[in-house]
């Protein structure tokens, strides 16, 4: 039977499994390049779900590989949808597996072909996958425990075989058992954990045509016919058919490292090439590669201050909520405004913004502000939007200063929010699942009351009137961004990040014509999601728009590093920690930046065309994110996606060893004058 119909599970978040099944198929295969139907299909039929262990279930569909028993992993989906159209089958096909492990590519398999023959050498992987398949009705399928490597000849030719581990080589009794014609899609090489994918064409009794078709990770082949242990052998042996790859690889490195500028120091570095290339620049966007590292916000800060010294910037704008980044603004520049009893930078994860780093930037800020002119102080200002409460009250006491009637109603129509204030995600929650209305007409309408007296408002104090309007738009696109969060991450990703853009265009047209703004916020936002798989989903991002906007005057800056520590949580909500970052991943950035051997080094990317051609660094390699969460036991499906530099950003700044940022205490000082904004 191919269509098991037993009935389907809701996962946690009350979304059926099937919906979550059929938006992983359209975002992360489909729109990357599967376009066999039947493997589609296939994909959209076979309920993943079971193959997982069961306190996996709800990662079941996001597309990436999850650890099974046996220290195995049941691969990516994409993955087997890749191999499985690498096949070429029509239906009707004999195919033979190698490396049954939870059963589940097999179960796609058998979707499609007539016969599927699956060997394991794990035997409780093989008891366990051949009982789940059988009890799931999938009874074209075949599990023989035994060392695959040496294929399953009773049952050959076969028109397909597909190898879901990699070896040193390919396996010669495998290709003795392919029908002319037949295909064999296997990872090979001389790395037990990194290998390219091969298709291998049967042509003739013994001729065999072979195309590198992918580069992969899967866990090693064990066996006769591949590697003796878990480690690999014959590694030296392997490594030689190779060579071409590597010295390829070689020379990409040389010249990355004569293009370099390396530098000894922050301090020391020498930032006057860096400012020729940014020129006129209106907009600098400078990343960082975690959200707990001292060597990106430090480096931030040096180029900041050049910016705003040798260039005129008028201000900086972090990935941080308006009403906590308005605090610092009050502060380094020199407002009066009244004390308010909050702290700012008090929600998770307090280390982003709460650190000596920042401190000591904000602290450089207030004195320079102090040295100028009041209406050139340089503003500190927030672009995200997390704060639905806070800016709920910030608008409230602007109203309740400047005209208490209108605040009434503003009141009434906030209060709609109001039962959701201790976790606004049950807000959204509500929204979609229950007839409890949805707020977002009242939102609305108090943006539109609000701008309906910008001139009576703005003419008292135009700062002010900013502040409340910043509030006031946030709180609509937040309303919003807290119901569209269930419908999957792309597009509350994309609101957010398009609330971003517009808050920076609304202080580009505030701070005046010709105004320059310096952006400090994760890679991910500020390098153009254009050249990463952030597009294949559907995601667009600041930079993104910025490039759109503003072209070359946008001057986006990536920052990346090997090894050290970092400050990143295990969970959301969960205790910063410092963690030590893994050693970068072979084939990535990281591990090509790590091999020159310098310590740290900014590089131009923009027109060096020599040296980011599509066989040298634009070529997408992949490249590591880590968030304010780290997880580096599952870092490579976590932490890593597929780009490429020289498209993503301008220009690339290098430390190989990092430390993490020095949060600041977080406990609330009562009494404490509310003049520094940190509340410490
Ligand atoms: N297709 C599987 C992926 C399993 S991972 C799925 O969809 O879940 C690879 C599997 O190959 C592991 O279970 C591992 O035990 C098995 N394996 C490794 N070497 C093997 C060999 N020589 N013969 C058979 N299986 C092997």
């Amino acid at each position: 039977m191919r269509n098991p119909a037993s009935k389907e599970v809701p996962s946690n978040e009350g979304i059926s499994f099937s919906s979550l099944r059929r938006q992983m198929v359209e975002n992360h295969i489909a729109a990357r390049g599967v376009r066999d139907e039947l493997v589609l299909d296939a994909m959209r039929r076979v309920r993943r779900e079971l193959f997982v262990p069961e306190r996996l279930r709800e990662f079941a569909y996001e597309d990436a590989p999850l650890p099974i028993a046996g220290e195995q992993t049941i691969s990516q989906p994409y993955i087997v949808a890749f191999m499985v159209e690498a096949l070429l089958l029509t239906g009707n096909e004999r195919v033979l597996e190698i490396g049954a492990g939870s059963g589940y590519a097999a179960a796609i398999l058998s979707e499609i072909a007539a016969d599927v023959y699956t060997v394991e050498q794990l035997g409780p992987l093989a008891e366990k996958a051949a009982g789940l398949l059988a009890e799931l009705g999938y009874d074209n399928v075949h599990v023989l425990h035994g060392d695959g490597t040496k294929g399953w000849p009773e049952h050959a030719p076969y028109d397909a075989i597909v190898v879901a581990a990699g070896g040193p080589q390919v396996p010669e009794a495998l290709k003795q058992q392919l029908k002319i014609g037949g295909r064999l899609v296997i990872p090979v090489g001389a790395d037990p954990r990194s290998q390219e994918l091969v298709r291998v064409t049967r042509i003739s009794a013994d001729e065999y045509r072979s195309e590198d078709i992918a580069d992969v990770r899967f866990v090693p082949l064990i066996g006769e016919g591949g590697w003796a242990t878990a480690r690999g052998s014959g590694r030296r042996k392997a490594r030689g058919e190779l060579h071409s790859i590597y010295s390829h690889e070689e020379t990409l490195v040389r010249n990355l490292a004569d293009a370099a500028e390396s530098f000894s120091s922050i301090e020391a570095a020498d930032l006057k090439p860096l400012m020729d290339r940014i020129g006129s620049a209106r907009i600098v966007l400078l990343g960082e590669a975690t959200h707990g590292t001292s060597e990106f916000y430090r480096m931030r800060e040096r180029i900041t201050r050049d910016l705003i010294i040798k260039k005129e910037f008028r201000f900086v704008a972090i990935e941080a909520d308006w009403p906590d980044a308005a605090r610092v603004d009050h502060y380094v520049r020199h407002f009066q405004y009244p004390p308010s009893e909050w702290t700012a930078f008090a929600r998770f994860p307090t280390w982003m913004w709460r650190n000596t780093e920042v401190h000591d930037f904000v602290s450089w800020l207030r004195k320079h502000n102090g040295t100028v002119e009041r209406n050139e102080r340089i503003a500190f200002h927030g672009l995200d939007l997390y704060s639905l409460y806070d800016s709920i009250r910030s608008v409230l006491n602007y109203l309740d200063e400047v005209d208490p009637d209108s605040a009434r109603v503003a009141r009434e129509r906030y209060g709609c929010l109001t039962p959701w204030q201790r976790d606004p995600a049950t807000y959204g929650h509500a929204a979609l699942t229950s007839s409890y209305p949805t707020c977002e007409s009242h939102v609305v309408r108090a943006l539109t009351d609000l701008l309906a007296k910008r001139q009576a408002y703005a003419e008292h104090d135009g700062e002010r009137f900013l502040d409340a309007e910043q509030n006031a738009r946030l709180i609509t696109n937040a309303e919003r961004y807290y119901r569209i969060m269930y419908y999957g991450s792309r597009a509350s990703w994309n609101l957010r990040d398009s609330h971003m853009f517009a808050t920076l265009k609304n202080l580009l047209a505030f701070h005046g014509p010709g105004s320059k703004a310096i952006v400090w916020a994760h890679n991910s936002h500020v390098g153009n999601a254009e050249a990463t798989e952030m597009a294949a989903r559907g995601e667009h991002n600041l930079g993104q728009l910025c490039r759109k906007a503003f072209g070359a005057q946008a001057y986006l800056v990536g920052f990346g590093t090997h090894s050290g520590t970092v400050a990143a949580a295990s969970k959301w909500d969960g205790p910063m920690e410092i963690k030590t970052v893994r050693l970068a991943l072979p084939k990535s950035y990281e591990q090509l930046c790590h091999a020159t051997g310098l310590a740290r080094f900014m590089l131009g990317l923009r027109g060096r065309d020599d040296l980011c051609g599509p066989a040298g660094l634009g070529k997408e390699r992949l490249e590591r994110a880590i968030g304010v969460i780290y997880r580096p036991e599952t870092e490579r499906a976590s932490h890593y996606f597929q780009a490429s530099l020289p498209r993503q950003f301008d220009e690339y700044i290098w430390f190989d060893n990092t430390r993490a940022v020095a949060p600041l205490e977080t406990a609330m000082i009562k009494g404490l004058p509310d003049t520094y904004p940190f509340g410490v």
